[in-house]
């Protein structure tokens, strides 16, 4: 099983890219690739291909205004948002290419441009996000390759760095008195009819991660878990998250649902889950969410490779 973002074919160059001069040769290299972002959205073709542009198609741009992702074997690749590029090279991008939700473009991508793409879309939005120093309130400027901002203002100086929120997603189980286990899953009102998801929430600070498991299920569902086992993590950037994926066991099924956070919690069983139809199907009663999440990743991990 694989999961969606978590596939990247760059190295990040961590202990290079601060030198300016190799920044400066991978930059004006002919084969660099350009990762263009328009206001969180990413650049793709008529059959939703994710779209890399080179120099020559956008002549002009300032490598201050780039931030280095990272190299494959023989490409480096560069974020820069679309207002950056010149009035030739948007007028280009507009009539070729069009800006779409990657979420959107997902399945139709590989794996790899998957990841370079998410990467891309997380550190933009940091950026764009941390445009003024948290502690003066001057202008901030992009640093080391774009893996920091640093506050113009001589005498503050403070320097941030990229952050990401994370958020635990997990997977509850209980086995009942009929010796069958199911799962919990629940819903919210404005998704789509009969689709319900493993819960999520994001984690408090001073919290950890166990801990916001054990707090977020009880929160939502009012079943306390206990034996918070971690599986996977999934860059999510819409717009800023990490999603961190557990399992845990609940020690009574009985269910205090909050209307506040769900519209519904139900158990289901793995032949239950059988019966459950794609995101699109409105033909069943109750749909998976969609294969990017990991949510879905937790909810068939569950299904298939813990059955026994
Ligand atoms: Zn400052």
């Amino acid at each position: 099983m694989t999961l969606k973002y978590t596939n990247m074919p760059l190295d990040r160059c961590s202990n290079t890219r601060a030198d300016i001069s190799w920044l400066e040769n991978q930059f004006r290299h002919k084969d660099s690739c350009f990762v263009i972002i328009n206001n969180g959205l990413n650049l793709f073709n008529e059959k939703k291909s994710a779209v890399f542009l080179n120099q020559e198609n956008v002549t002009g741009i300032d490598l201050k205004d780039c931030i280095f992702l990272g190299k494959n074997t023989h490409q480096a690749f560069f974020a820069i948002a679309f207002e950056h590029l010149n009035n030739t090279a948007q007028a280009t991008v507009n009539s070729r290419y069009q800006f779409l939700n990657l979420l959107q473009a997902s399945p139709f991508i590989s794996e790899a441009e998957a990841s370079i793409l998410a990467y891309a879309k997380a550190i933009m939005h940091w950026h764009s996000s941390h445009e003024f120093c948290g502690q003066c309130g001057n202008k901030n400027t992009l640093v080391e390759a774009g893996h920091s901002r640093r506050c113009s203002n001589t005498n503050c100086n403070q320097q941030t760095f990229p952050r990401t929120d994370p958020a635990v997603i997990m997977i509850v189980e209980h086995t009942f008195e009929d010796g069958i286990t199911r799962c919990l899953m629940g819903r919210q009102a404005e998704w789509p009819q009969g689709m319900y998801s493993t819960l999520a929430g994001f984690v408090d600070p001073g919290e950890s991660l166990e801990e916001a498991v054990i707090r977020e299920v009880f929160e939502e569902s009012g079943i306390s878990v206990k034996d918070v086992r971690y599986i996977q993590s999934q860059p999510w950037p819409y717009p800023a998250s990490i999603m961190l994926g557990f399992i845990a066991t609940a020690i009574s099924p009985q269910l205090n649902i909050n209307k506040d956070e769900l519209d519904d919690a139900r158990w289901f069983s793995r032949d239950e889950l059988d019966a459950f139809g794609e995101m699109n199907d409105d033909t069943l009663a109750f749909k998976k969410t969609g294969k990017e999440s990991i949510s879905r990743f937790l909810a068939d991990y569950w299904h298939y490779e813990l059955a026994n």
